[in-house]
């Protein structure tokens, strides 16, 4: 194996990333970023690691793409469009030249789709695994960013595209009898489509809105102790993919298992009863499916709802770190 300098490094990898001038190619201390008059910054960052979000074997470009999308996510939600990211790598020893650039040329991809650059980062050695860290940054128009507090007694509650996708890869991938959907079960887990210009478009719409990392329910349960009500969600109205059907069924059990698996970098948001309408026009427009699951109502917590409308326990609401 060969691994190039530091510096050989980022010349050669990361500084043909650095497409925005204010990323002054690499070759200065920090980067420099305007913000437009009327405009704010929208940040976020996530951290990946070997062993934990990923494997070794996995394809270096799907972990680099990963790695980035988790953050784009993260600014779609909050109606930002995004612009730029830092990247701070701590190398694990195996990593080496050809795996590196495997990783830029994931990266290069998703900057074209997504429109964003390179801005600046750090690199360096660990004799533990390799921890990829992404910062991202965004802008919204002043004082419009999607909270998670916003959400209002009367909302509906809806969600972009389809829930449980990427558990369900997950599970296929851990052995579970595999469907005729397997590949695309698994696509969903390696690789999160980030709803970014659905988000954007949620500004004049959306009282509230989280992105789904850890699942539905747990990320649900955060915009209603952000917003100080409660969130029901009817199991019958969650939006469950053919392939997940055909894995775990379609029935209340089912959509319970996909509210709470996670990873799937859907949109939750609430809006008023009156933003019905432009919702439905807003999935035309974007040919993502938005569905309507549920309601904020006073109180507090959050209930999956069954067919009877009582609601169903639930063992966890999602994934927990630790
Ligand atoms: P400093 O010593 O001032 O922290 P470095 O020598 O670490 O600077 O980095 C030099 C330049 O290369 C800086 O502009 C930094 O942002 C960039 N850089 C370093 N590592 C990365 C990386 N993994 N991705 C993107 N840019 C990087
Ligand atoms: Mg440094």
């Amino acid at each position: 194996m060969t691994r190039s300098g530091e510096f050989d490094l980022i010349r050669d990898v990361f500084a043909p990333l650095a497409e925005a001038p204010g990323a002054l190619g690499l070759a200065d201390d920090a980067a420099l970023v305007h913000i437009p008059a009327g405009r704010e910054l929208v940040v976020t960052a996530d951290t990946l690691i070997e062993g934990v979000h990923f494997l070794m074997n996995d394809p270096a470009d799907l972990i680099a793409r990963k790695a980035l999308r988790v953050n784009l996510s993260d600014l779609a939600s909050k109606g930002a469009r995004p612009d730029y990211y830092f990247l701070c790598l701590s190398l694990a020893s195996w990593v080496d030249d050809s795996w590196l650039t495997r990783f830029g040329e994931g990266l290069a991809a998703d900057q074209k789709s997504y429109g964003v650059s390179l801005m600046g980062g750090d690199t360096t050695a660990t004799p533990g695994p390799l921890t990829i860290s992404i910062t991202a940054m965004g802008s919204v128009e002043a004082g419009r960013m999607i909270k998670r507090s916003g959400a209002h007694a009367g909302d509906l509650v809806f969600v972009t595209g389809t829930i449980g996708d990427a558990g369900a890869g997950l599970a296929v991938l851990n052995g579970a009898s595999a469907s005729a959907d397997r590949g695309s079960l698994i696509r969903r887990y390696q690789l999160p489509e980030p709803r970014t210009g659905l988000g954007q478009k949620l500004v004049p719409l959306a009282h509230a809105s989280v992105d789904i990392s850890d699942g539905l329910m747990a990320d649900l349960g955060h915009v209603a102790a952000a917003s100080g009500l409660r969130i029901v969600v009817d199991a019958a109205r969650v939006p469950l993919s053919e392939g997940v059907r055909a894995l775990w069924g379609s029935n209340a059990t089912a959509a319970a298992r996909a509210a709470t698996s996670g990873d799937d970098y859907e949109i939750a948001f609430t809006a008023p009863y009156g933003a019905r309408g432009a919702v439905a026009a807003l999935s035309s427009e974007t040919g993502i499916a938005i569905s309507e699951i549920g309601r904020v109502e006073p109180g507090e917590g959050i209930d999956l709802l069954n067919e009877a409308g009582r609601a169903m326990p639930l063992q966890s609401l999602g994934f927990r770190h630790f």
